[in-house]
């Protein structure tokens, strides 16, 4: 690749890769957008201004080290841009794809606070991984020493998977748990392909087992296997199993045929396009096609529903939200290509009652809402508006309301595993629950949250396992006491 100078911000105007257009796009499952050309790759990342202090790198939860790697891009050094972009990152082609990089690396990129545009450092992330995997340079990771001890992962999630990757590079025996028949967490069977090709997850996952890590799948932990017996098995645990409790609607007619969990809808969706079969979709329950589909919520889940819902067939995609545009929660991006596709936002409206016909869904009783002042969370708070009901007609309605933590300690039959009030576990500094040598990571402590948190928190966490494995060996007295 030609050797290109930085800090050409002034004279290469920041271009994204191709988008699919929306005609296209909505025939297939696959991603929308193309990758760089390496010219063009080498021309965006020469426009870095090679900030002292990087905002960019700052305001991405993993520190990555950003302005370097651009740097090595820039001057053809491709290889050694993969090894930095890994130094801190377990899924840099996949982060490059699916962060909301507007409210994070690149929002903070001086370039765009100065209105030349940011660089694009998402899609440069992807390139170099994306270009490392063809060339052959994404190598499984070995440790320098074997040790005795295993520990236990339960959940194949990103946190899961990071852990993972960071205890088996610690030399040690690594055995990842997880209920479904294939690793990837919501990489694999909540995010659609097109936002993340499910290749793109196997294609990692691989290396993972080539590096040794363990897979035990179709292993439901609390029903398949113990928490103490897992416990009695390694030297430490991590649980890192997500958050799965989907919040419904609570209004009337919410238990029609046609009213369905956005996840329960999305999987299926997923499994589908890898070729599985899906008795519910057979039978026409989770098969949008031919339907007037409406999906209530703001976030990316209901933008991903929105999105398979079109793709499937359905007549009419409308999005329920009782807020506005500018208080919605997920990524403008993504209702951008909502709208573009040809999905319809109904904005300050929320559903009353789901209305039905013979046991199915007919429609959803609305009502229009007024925004008030900002209530907890920043955002206006919404109040209904009297006398402004209609009916949406509808045969599907999808409630994509976000998701809470199970009730872990009652799934593990470990009532001593101590949560907070929203049912997340809590964790000390130290990322340790109230059990001695378990910990956990991802969203089960955060709260619904986004990939690279949970890869950041995977990677913490190992180190706080390490030094606690150490600490038992010294002291063995220490090791799952209590
Ligand atoms: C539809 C959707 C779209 C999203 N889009 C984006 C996006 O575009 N960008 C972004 O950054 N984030 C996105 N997110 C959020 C992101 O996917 C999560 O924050 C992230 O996956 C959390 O990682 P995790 O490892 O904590 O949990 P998960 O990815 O949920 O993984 C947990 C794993 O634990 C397993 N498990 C749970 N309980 C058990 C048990 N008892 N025994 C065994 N295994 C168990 C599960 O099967 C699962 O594989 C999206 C989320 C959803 C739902
Ligand atoms: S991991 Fe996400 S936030 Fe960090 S540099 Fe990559 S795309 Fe940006």
């Amino acid at each position: 690749m030609a050797q290109q100078k930085m800090l050409q911000f002034t004279k290469v105007d920041r271009r994204t890769p191709d988008k699919r257009p929306a005609a296209e796009r909505t025939e297939d499952f696959a991603e929308i957008y193309g990758g760089f050309a390496t010219p063009r790759a080498g021309e965006q990342a020469s426009r870095c201004e090679q900030c002292g202090i990087p905002f960019c790198s700052l305001h991405c939860p993993l520190h990555n080290n950003i302005p370097d790697w651009l740097m090595l891009a820039a001057t053809g050094r491709m290889e050694e841009a993969y090894a930095v972009a890994s130094a801190t990152n377990t899924l840099p082609e996949i982060c490059g794809r699916i962060c909301p990089q507007d409210r994070l690396c690149e929002g903070s990129c001086v370039l765009e606070q100065s209105s030349h545009g940011g660089v694009t450092i998402g899609a440069m992330e992807k390139h170099i991984t994306d270009s490392a995997f063809a060339a052959g340079w994404v190598k499984p990771f070995s440790p320098r020493i074997e040790r005795l001890e295993s520990v236990g992962v339960i959940g194949a999630g990103p946190a899961g998977l990071a852990a993972a990757e960071q205890l088996r590079m610690l030399g040690y025996r690594v055995e990842v748990y997880d209920r479904h028949d294939r690793a990837g967490g919501l990489l694999t069977y909540g995010i659609p392909g097109f936002k993340l090709e499910k290749d793109v997850v196997a294609r990692r996952v691989a290396v993972f087992v080539e590096s040794g890590v363990i897979f035990h799948t179709d292993v439901d932990v609390g029903r398949d296997v113990t928490l103490a017996e897992m416990r009695r098995k390694h030297a430490a645990v991590v649980i890192a199993t997500g958050v799965y409790a989907a919040r419904g609607l609570e209004i009337s007619g919410n238990t029609l045929d046609g009213v369905i969990p956005a996840l329960e809808f999305l999987t299926c969706s997923n499994r589908l396009n890898m070729g599985d079969s899906v008795a519910d979709f057979d039978s026409g329950r989770l098969n949008a096609a031919g339907k007037r589909v409406v999906v209530v919520g703001g976030g990316d889940t209901a933008m991903d529903c929105l999105r398979t819902a079109l793709r499937q067939g359905a007549t009419s995609v409308k999005c329920l939200y009782r807020r506005d545009r500018a208080n919605m929660p997920g990524s403008q991006r993504e209702v951008d290509n909502a709208i573009e596709e040809g999905a319809e936002f109904i904005w300050q409206a929320a559903p009353e009652a789901v209305e039905g016909a013979s046991g199915r869904v007919s429609g959803v009783r609305t009502v229009k809402m007024h925004l008030g002042l900002p209530d907890a969370s920043g955002r206006q708070s919404p109040t209904p508006v009297p006398g402004s009901e209609y009916t949406l007609p509808a045969e599907m309605v999808i409630e994509a309301l976000g998701f809470e933590p199970e009730d872990l300690p009652t799934i593990f039959g470990a009532p001593e595993l101590k949560v907070k009030r929203n049912g997340t576990l809590a964790v000390d500094d130290a990322l340790m629950t109230s059990l001695p040598g378990v910990f956990a990571a991802g969203d089960i402590v955060r709260g619904a949250s986004l990939v690279v948190w949970a890869v950041r928190d995977g990677r913490d966490v190992a180190q706080h396992v390490h030094a606690y494995v150490r600490r038992a060996a010294a002291a063995p007295s220490l090791a799952n006491a209590g």
